[in-house]
């Protein structure tokens, strides 16, 4: 059995597990990465559209192109990457923990660290998770899956086509799709407003005329074998209206319904979960409830742009160091108020630099974000628009924050007005 030692051990060699495994080697600790599939660069590897990196390298790039510029700066830093292997369990106590994977190269092998970085990203929900109607022809596929098996594998998993949900994996399949010559008849959504970016919109459906129903459902999956239609149903006040039903003819159904943090190996090592989010919670440095293992990217809740997963990475990663080192900062809860989901962390450090990040739940123009520390304002942001599909990113620096005396709660909740 393989046995190695280094000071952090980060899961997943995706955007968030490079930046972290990077920043982890530039503070002088040893860092090695493992990763279940045989290639590095998670999800990016099969998004092979544009639109990556605007923020972080000032360029428009395709997910492997975004991929392979941090895996080089990985590779030229000799950091220790473990391919094709999966973790399977994080074990032992504060500062002394083992991590343990399975591999095709090396069978099982068993890495002592002092920190562990979670970045195992996130997976798709699918037809279970949202429980709709009809026969289990085959033909239904996760857009996600459908990405990889045409980006990646070369199959074209149909030719009339039917999406559920208008979650950006679904909207940029739509467009794939068509270009290699399929027919996308409609996206179909619940929700009365679309649940991706207005860019995917406009971009993946209005720039090549794909319907778009907002307020329906598809009510029932139709075909003995493989698919061969779907009754799509309108909804009014949130009730289906049968009445008003229509057919679809169509060979494939793809669902982009929503991602779930990728958290069984979390959940076995015994990180306290947020549940409205799915992935741990973590306090200012990204630190789980398990000192020492801490959480960046998807894994941590599910992102927008994968410039601010790199981010988010490199901070996790600065984090390890800190730990590692020995170092701490004061830090205070903090709480959703109003027409707010979720906020990501679960703790500011009033002298640091704070990066939240908060998911909304409504849509609205000119709307105002009021911060509260023990139920006094201390700011107020104007956003022109939000909408639960774009997550609202705040950053707070120390001199923005009110005298804080140590000792009372000083517990921030941010609420929408
Ligand atoms: C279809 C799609 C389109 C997108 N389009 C854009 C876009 O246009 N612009 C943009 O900025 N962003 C886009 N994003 C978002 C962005 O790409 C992702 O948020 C980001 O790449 C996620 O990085 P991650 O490292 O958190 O997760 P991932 O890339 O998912 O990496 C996680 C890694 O962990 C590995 N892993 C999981 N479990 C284990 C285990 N037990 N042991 C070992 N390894 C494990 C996985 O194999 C994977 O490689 C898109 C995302 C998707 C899915």
């Amino acid at each position: 059995m393989l046995e190695k030692s280094y000071d952090a051990v980060v899961i997943g060699c995706g955007a968030a597990g490079m930046a972290a495994a990077l920043a982890v080697h530039e503070g002088g600790r040893s860092v090695a990465i493992v990763e279940r599939e045989d290639f590095p660069g998670g999800i990016l590897m099969q998004c092979i559209h544009n639109g990556f990196g605007i923020h972080e390298f000032g360029a428009d790039l395709t997910g492997p192109e975004f991929a392979e510029r941090l895996l080089s700066k990985l590779l030229e830093a000799g950091i220790d990457i473990y391919p094709d292997t999966s973790v399977m369990d994080i074990s032992g106590g504060k500062d002394a923990r083992v991590v343990t994977a399975c591999g095709a190269a090396h069978g099982v092998i068993r890495l002592a660290c002092r920190a562990v970085v979670l970045a195992m990203g996130c997976r798709e929900r699918n037809r279970g998770n949202v429980a709709i109607a009809g026969s289990r022809p085959a033909g239904v596929f996760t857009a996600g899956l459908a990405q990889r098996l045409m980006n990646l594998d070369g199959w074209l998993p149909g030719r009339r086509v039917v999406v559920i949900g208008s979650g950006d994996i679904g909207l940029i399949m739509a467009r794939r799709l068509t270009l290699v010559g399929a027919k996308v008849l409609a996206v179909v959504e619940i929700m009365p407003y679309p649940s991706g970016l207005a860019r995917n919109i406009s971009q993946c459906l209005n720039d090549f005329s794909i319907p778009l129903h907002l307020s329906h459902i598809v009510s029932r999956i139709i075909g003995p074998e493989r698919v061969e239609g779907v009754m799509v149903t309108p909804l009014v006040d949130g009730v289906p209206d049968y009445a008003r039903s229509f057919h679809l003819s169509c060979d494939t159904v793809l669902l982009s319904v929503g991602l779930i943090p990728e958290n069984e190996l979390s959940r076995k090592a015994g990180i306290p979960l947020n549940d409205d989010t799915g992935g741990p919670r973590v306090d200012a440095d990204l630190m789980s409830g398990v000192p020492g293992i801490f959480a960046c990217g998807n894994v941590l809740h599910v992102h927008d742009l994968v410039d601010f997963v790199v981010d988010e990475g490199r901070r996790c990663g600065r984090a390890a160091v800190r730990y590692l080192a020995g170092e701490s900062v004061r830090q205070f809860r903090i709480a959703a108020g109003a027409s707010l989901r979720h906020i990501i962390p679960n703790y500011y450090a009033p002298d640091r630099e704070n990066i939240i990040f908060m998911r909304p739940m409504i849509v609205k123009n000119d709307a105002v974000l009021s911060l509260k520390i023990d139920g006094t304002e201390f700011k107020r942001k104007k956003l022109l628009h939000i909408q639960p599909s774009e997550m609202i990113r705040l950053v707070l620096k120390p001199a923005e924050f009110p005298a804080l005396e140590d000792g009372r709660e000083n517990v921030l909740e941010a609420a929408l007005e």
